[in-house]
């Protein structure tokens, strides 16, 4: 009978336990997937302040090109190396290169036209149709490593491929680099945010690649980066359930 009490004490405390409302600090750790009722009306609260068709948040993916002409409405600015940014976003990218001075910060590739988009496209397409792949697969093939014309961020003149500690190569081997640890840590003081974090494919369409940061400003990228999410999961956008990725 005893043993049957301490069963029924302890069946209690745990439900107990079940029902005491969790602190406030779990709702920030985005670690538990079940949130609670409040947590979810913060979120949705905090959704809903944001203004999607803002300039800075417009969203570039492989399921949403940008409109026809889109580029032939930025007014581009030099930021050094050749390349070209948004004139809007100079300042904040300039300070973010003074800032990180020590790891020898540039562009490594900034805006690209639509037509620039279309021919590195198009000469990759080439490839795959030489060596006898039909038009289709080759268009798929050539899609995996560049992005369609009008699907790539740097058609919107907010995204730029970054060097520094020596390394201009724009692929993996940046991650090793001092460079890449500072702008991880601060790209968001400057409005910039690391757009294809590792593991996230399914929602942005492109692999993880370290080089690469998109201008969002500072008040969507402290968001994005202290949360560890992607600007599709900022606006509240998933990606079509039927296209295999
Ligand atoms: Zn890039």
């Amino acid at each position: 009978m005893r043993r049957m009490l301490s069963l029924f004490l302890v069946i209690f405390v745990l439900l107990c336990a079940a029902c005491t409302p969790r602190p406030a600090s779990d709702a920030d750790s985005g670690a538990s997937p079940s949130a609670s009722p409040t947590d979810d009306t913060q979120a949705a609260a905090t959704t809903s302040a944001i203004d999607k068709s803002a300039w800075n948040l417009v969203l570039v993916n492989k399921w949403l090109p940008l409109p026809d002409g889109f580029d032939s409405t930025l007014t581009l600015a030099a930021v050094g190396n050749g390349q070209t940014l948004d004139a809007r976003i100079v300042a904040d990218f300039q300070a973010m290169l003074q800032a990180g001075s020590a790891y020898q910060l540039h562009a490594q590739s900034g805006f690209r036209s639509v037509a620039q988009q279309t021919t590195l496209f198009n000469r990759e397409v080439a490839g795959y149709t030489a060596k006898g792949y039909s038009q289709a697969d080759a268009e798929a093939l050539a899609a995996q490593v560049v992005a369609r014309p009008g699907t790539s961020e740097h058609n919107t003149g907010l995204a730029v491929d970054m060097a520094g500690s020596g390394d201009n190569s724009a692929s993996m081997s940046f991650v090793n680099t001092p460079a890449f640890a500072w702008l991880k840590d601060n790209c968001y003081k400057y409005g910039f945010i690391l757009r294809y974090p590792d593991n996230t494919t399914a929602v942005t369409g492109i692999t993880y690649e370290p080089w690469h940061y998109r201008y969002v400003g500072v008040e969507a990228a402290t968001a994005i980066m202290s949360q560890g999410i992607t600007l599709e999961q900022y606006l509240g956008w998933s990606p079509p359930a039927d296209t295999g990725g």
